[in-house]
């Protein structure tokens, strides 16, 4: 299927972006790696009158360190953050959900800021950055704000960005020698979407114990499910495999997901609890 004509615009710097999206209004999107925009377009759920492909904009892509903050550029590919050395050693969790994401075609087109922003519930990328606590750089001719990811992703496809406004960064802290992470995903056989999957940060203290967890849970609804019983379950434990088995068996406690065909509300939930072992035991 083709998409309905639009205009098309390749800004090179933000603030032409900003601009171009101020003068055409609700007409305009945002094209990053267009591997949901697109697909949408050709579907004609999507008909905008313009694109603004923010693919041309150096200062959007690249990832880099600034302290114990990991600072990753909205257009950076899944393929890039895949492979970082940076992203391996300051949030593994992050690389192996980049990794997970698609096929390589795809992960070789698709961006973080894009997949942020489309919000699928069956993504990747929200799940691990819930669990990893970062936030997002939004920009617009107004000024710029920073949204935590649990202010962030609100609802199927809902975020908190307006219109008006492009990520420009995420940002995660806490890249330090006690901090780990791990994600783990039950990939659907057709699509490779996650059914349900799991995204763990575990920060240890000096004697081992678990000093705190964040625990993100996809699959469970319209927007990351934060399993806050397994992370009260593990904080101050030392964290041996009965500990992680006893505190995983806690992790859908207080969803209420969504059943389909494929996989019953049931499902996920016990599912749940086995993914969330599994990021678990691959965190630690
Ligand atoms: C075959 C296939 C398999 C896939 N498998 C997976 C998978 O297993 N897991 C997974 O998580 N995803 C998967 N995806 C989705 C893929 O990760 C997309 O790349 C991603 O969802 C969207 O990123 P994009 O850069 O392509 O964004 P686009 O499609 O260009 O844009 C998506 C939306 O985000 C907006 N947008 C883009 N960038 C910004 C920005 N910087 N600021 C504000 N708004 C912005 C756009 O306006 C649009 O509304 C798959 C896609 C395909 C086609």
């Amino acid at each position: 299927m083709f998409p309905a004509s639009f205009d098309y615009h390749a800004p090179t710097t933000v603030p032409e972006a900003l601009r171009l999206l101020a003068e055409n209004g609700p007409d305009a999107k945002l094209l990053a790696g267009g591997h949901s925009l697109l697909p949408a377009m050709k579907l004609r759920l999507l008909e905008p009158g313009c694109l603004v492909d923010i693919g041309r904009i150096p200062e959007l892509r690249g990832i880099r360190r600034e302290g114990q903050t990991l600072v990753i550029g909205a257009a950076t590919l899944h393929a890039d953050i895949a492979t970082s050395d940076v992203v391996r050693q300051a949030a593994p969790g992050l690389a192996t959900a980049a990794s997970l994401i698609g096929d390589v075609q795809v992960r070789n087109r698709g961006t973080i800021g894009g997949s942020a922003a489309h919000d699928d519930p069956a993504a990747d990328y929200p799940v691990i950055l819930t669990a990893l606590d970062a936030s997002f750089m939004l920009v617009s001719s107004a000024g710029a704000r920073t949204v935590a990811s649990g202010d962030f992703f609100l609802d199927y496809f809902t975020t908190a960005l307006s219109d008006l406004e492009i990520i420009t960064e995420v940002r995660i802290p806490g890249a330090a020698a006690s901090v780990t992470s791990a994600y783990a995903k039950l990939e659907h056989p057709a699509s490779g979407f996650l059914v349900v999957s799991a995204g763990v940060r575990i920060e240890r203290g000096a004697d081992g114990r678990c000093r705190t967890a964040r625990i993100a849970i996809g699959g469970l609804g319209g927007r990351p499910f934060r399993a806050t019983a397994v992370e009260s379950a593990l904080a101050g434990h030392a964290l041996t495999p009965a500990a992680i088995a006893a505190a995983a068996a806690l992790a859908a406690d207080g969803s209420d997901p969504d059943g389909d065909a494929y996989a019953p509300a049931e499902y996920r939930r016990h599912m749940a609890t086995v993914y969330v072992q599994r990021a678990l035991e691959a965190a630690l």
